[in-house]
Parts: C-alpha cells; structure tokens; sequence
C-alpha cells in the first residue's frame, strides 16, 4: 500500500467507494466522475502501476483484473448492450491516478 495513493486507500476502507464488485484480489466501484451511463474502475488491490514495467509475476494479477471486468459487466447488466474496457498509462494518456486499473464504460453511452 502506498500512502499516497487515493486507489489504496479506498481498498484499506479509509475512504467511501461505490462498490459494484469484490473478491480476494480487485475491488471495482464507480467512478465518481462518470463518462458513461456505467462507468466502473476494476483495481487490483496490489498496488501496480505500469504495464510495460509487468512482468510473469504480474500475470496473475493482471488476468484477475479481466476477470473482475467480466463480473462488473454481469453484474451492471451490460454484457449484451456492450462495454468498452480502458487502461490510462501515463499523463500524456489521460492517467491521473498512478495504480493500476480498468475502466468498464457501458450502458448505452459509452464515450469514444
Ligand atoms: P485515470 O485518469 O485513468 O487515472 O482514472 C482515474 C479515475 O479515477 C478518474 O476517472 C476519476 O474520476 C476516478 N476517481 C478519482 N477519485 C475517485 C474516487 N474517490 N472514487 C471514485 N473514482 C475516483
């Protein structure tokens, strides 16, 4: 856990999140500042940042994500509608917090 990350703290329940999804390895809640009528964030509850720095002892970890992506989409009820899934790397990308996660974006909006 780093303690300067907002993402840890949600996951050690020291700040409030919307939650849509939990198991032993990612915690999903929606984003507070929705692009989409669904928009959800799939957190790993390792704090990871960066993707070309994984490695074959992030595998796991990155498969659970995906996984968790698929649980959010049963559970938002957007499997058959649609749903993009998004990995912001870096601030020239649009990153603003520096733990690793998916964007679930759904619902009959999802932004381009
Ligand atoms: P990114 O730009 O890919 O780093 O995405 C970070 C996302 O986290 C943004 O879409 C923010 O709206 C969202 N966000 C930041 N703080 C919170 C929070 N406390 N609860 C839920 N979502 C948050």
């Amino acid at each position: 856990m780093s303690d300067d990350c907002i993402f840890c703290k949600i996951i050690a329940g020291d700040i409030p999140c919307s939650k849509v999804y939990e198991d032993d390895h990612v915690l999903a809640f929606n984003d507070i500042n929705p692009k989409a009528r669904i928009h959800v964030l799939v957190v790993p509850k390792t704090c990871f940042d960066r993707l070309h720095e994984a490695g074959d002892t992030h595998v796991g970890m990155l498969g659970r994500i995906l996984v968790g992506v698929g649980r959010v989409a049963e559970t938002t009820g957007i499997t058959g509608s649609g749903y993009r899934v998004q990995f912001n790397q870096g601030r020239g990308a649009g990153q603003e917090v520096f733990h690793l996660h998916a964007h679930v974006t759904g619902g009959g909006s999802v932004p381009t």
